[in-house]
This record gives structure tokens, sequence and C-alpha cells, in this order.
């Protein structure tokens, strides 16, 4: 055999995988980007410890991914190393009403599982297509929910290695809270649940019925694009600069919901971040806002 593929992934001596050359079409839910030239999958606690540890300890750039559907990967792709929890950290268990999430897991599948055993406190959460880490991260919120207000404690890597913490709601915000990349990793996260009221099923399925009503979820996205401005909302604002249809290259303002920028066809991240520039740039003529985006532009 005269022919070889170049090798793709392999695994080191503690038996972490490796993936080479990972797109950001292939870890982001916008399906775009350029090629990350090295993703690590820890697949349980030990080996991320020790993959963090080596990382910040020899100074290697290196950024934690979730699901990446709140991502945007230029097309220059991101020659750093990026570590996605995989394994065991994907899991999550509910005991005494407690949800234990190791942070890989899908929000939307741990949310799903708690409504369905009999608690309420998630339901708002079904329909996110983030993982528990990222959700932390960012506290996620929808219609009136937001993480802080069920999560109890974290399991974070951070200089002093891992430890685990009472959940400081205080330090969480709109889209923001200490438990985020670069200054923690979160590992596991456990949210406190309450007893259906009776209501949970439904009100799950009302808001992904919304969801499906509202979002141009045929699309590939990262969700809302900007932040919520003060007092106001970006989608609200971009539809009234008459912007849903606006095109760049393949990206698209989504006439469904003009909050979102999508993937319309075969776009570029350079065709997204035209768009987005262009966004902004109307939105503040014709209206003195400054949107930011939500979604983050490695
Ligand atoms: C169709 C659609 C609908 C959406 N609806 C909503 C919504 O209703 N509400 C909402 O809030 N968001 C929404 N989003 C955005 C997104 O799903 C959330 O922000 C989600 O929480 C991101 O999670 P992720 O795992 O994909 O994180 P990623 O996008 O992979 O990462 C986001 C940030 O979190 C950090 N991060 C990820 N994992 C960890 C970890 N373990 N430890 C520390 N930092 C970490 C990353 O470094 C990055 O800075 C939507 C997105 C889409 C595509």
């Amino acid at each position: 055999m005269d022919k070889y593929l170049p090798i793709k992934c392999f695994m080191d001596e503690n038996g972490i995988g490796y993936r080479e050359d990972v797109t950001g079409s292939e870890c982001t839910t916008f399906k775009l980007g350029g090629a990350v030239s090295l993703f690590a999958e820890p697949a349980n606690q030990e080996q991320a410890e020790k993959l963090l540890s080596f990382v910040t300890e020899n100074d290697i750039a290196f950024f934690v991914i979730g699901n990446g559907s709140n991502l945007l990967i230029t097309d220059a792709g991101c020659d750093c190393l990026f570590i996605k929890l995989s394994g065991e950290l994907v899991e999550y268990r509910i005991e005494n009403g407690m949800l234990i999430c190791g942070a890989g897991a899908s929000l939307a599948a741990a949310s799903r599982a708690s409504v369905l055993a009999g608690y309420m406190g998630l339901e708002w959460a079904t329909g996110i297509p983030g993982t528990i880490g990222g959700a932390v991260a960012m506290n996620a919120g929808a219609y009136g929910g937001e993480i802080k207000q069920a999560l109890k404690s974290v399991k974070v890597f951070c200089n002093d290695g891992v430890i685990e913490m009472e959940a400081d709601k205080e330090a969480m915000g709109y889209r923001k809270s200490p438990y985020a990349y670069p200054d923690m990793v979160v590992l596991e996260a456990v949210f406190e649940l309450r007893e259906d009221d009776g209501g949970a099923r439904e009100r799950m399925e009302d808001f992904s019925a919304r969801r499906r009503d509202k979002q141009p979820l045929n699309y590939p996205s990262a969700g809302s694009f900007f932040k919520r401005p003060e007092g106001n909302f970006a989608g609200a604002l971009i539809e009234q600069a008459g912007l849903k249809g606006f095109r760049v290259g393949g990206a698209m303002v989504s006439e469904k919901h003009a909050g979102f920028l999508i993937n319309y066809s075969d776009a570029t991240a350079s065709d997204v971040l035209a768009l987005m520039a262009e966004v902004e740039r109307i939105v503040y003529e014709r209206f003195g806002v400054q949107l930011e985006p939500e979604v983050k532009i490695i």
C-alpha cells in the first residue's frame, strides 16, 4: 500500500483522547468557522484535572468548549488547545431532589429528565442546546428562569486546583458568572429541585412550542446573537430597523426572529462578522443603541 491516512486522533498516556483539525462546522451550532488545531476530550474528573493542571502550569493556550452553541470561530480557525468534557463528565443523575450533573452533560436532556422525574425548577431550560458547564458559565436563562435560581453548588478547576463551593448567586447576573472560562472550568454542578406543583410538564411543553413557533430552529445559529440592551430588546430594534432577511453572503438576519443571525446558506464566519457589524451600525444610527454580541467570538 503506497497510500496512508494522516493521523487525526490519538490518546496520551493518561488515556485522554485528542483529535486534530476539528472544524468550526463540527464543533459549533453555527456550523461554520476554521479549524481548531487540537481538541482534547478528557473523559473523567481525574483526566480533566491532569490536563488542566498541565496546560496552566506550562502556559499552554487553551479554550474550554461546551456544545459550541454560543460560539463563533473565525475563518482563520484557532491555534490553541480546545478542551471538551466527555465520558463520565457528560453524565447526570437525580438524588433526593438534587440534579447532579457532569459539566459536559446536555442542559436540555438533564432538565427534561428532572421534569419527567417529578420536579420543577428547570422546565424553562429544556430548549437550550448547551452543556451544563456552558449554561453555568453564561448563567443561561429563558422565560423568566435563570441557571442561578436552581444552582446549589459547583465543582470547578481553578488556580487552587479542584474545589467545590456553594453557588454565589449574587455574583451571577445577566449572561455572566464567576464560574466561567478563563477563570474557572466547571466540572460538575448540583441543582436543587422542587417538587412539581403539577404544572411543570405543561410549562416545559409550552416553552418548547413557543421556541418552535418563534425561533428559526431549522437553520444553524448561536441563538440570540446580541445581548439584551438596557431597557430594550435587540431583536425588536433590529426588526424595527427593517433588517429582517438582511443578508451578507450566506449569513442572514432571521426572518422569523430578528435577534438570530443564521447560517442561511454556506455562510463563512466573515459573512457573520460583516453582518453583525452592519446590524450594529444601522441599529446605532437609527436608535442610538450600541448592540454587543452575546456570542463569544474566537
Ligand atoms: C437555537 C438556540 C437557542 C438558544 N436559546 C438560548 C436561551 O434561551 N437562553 C440562553 O441563555 N442561551 C440560549 N442559547 C445560547 C447557548 O445555548 C447558551 O448560552 C448555552 O448556555 C451555551 O452552552 P454551551 O455548552 O454551548 O457553551 P459554549 O458555546 O461551548 O461556550 C460558551 C462559553 O461558556 C464557556 N464554557 C463552556 N463550558 C464551560 C465549562 N465547563 N467551564 C467554564 N466555562 C465553560 C466557554 O468557554 C464559552 O466562553 C441558544 C442557542 C441556540 C443555538
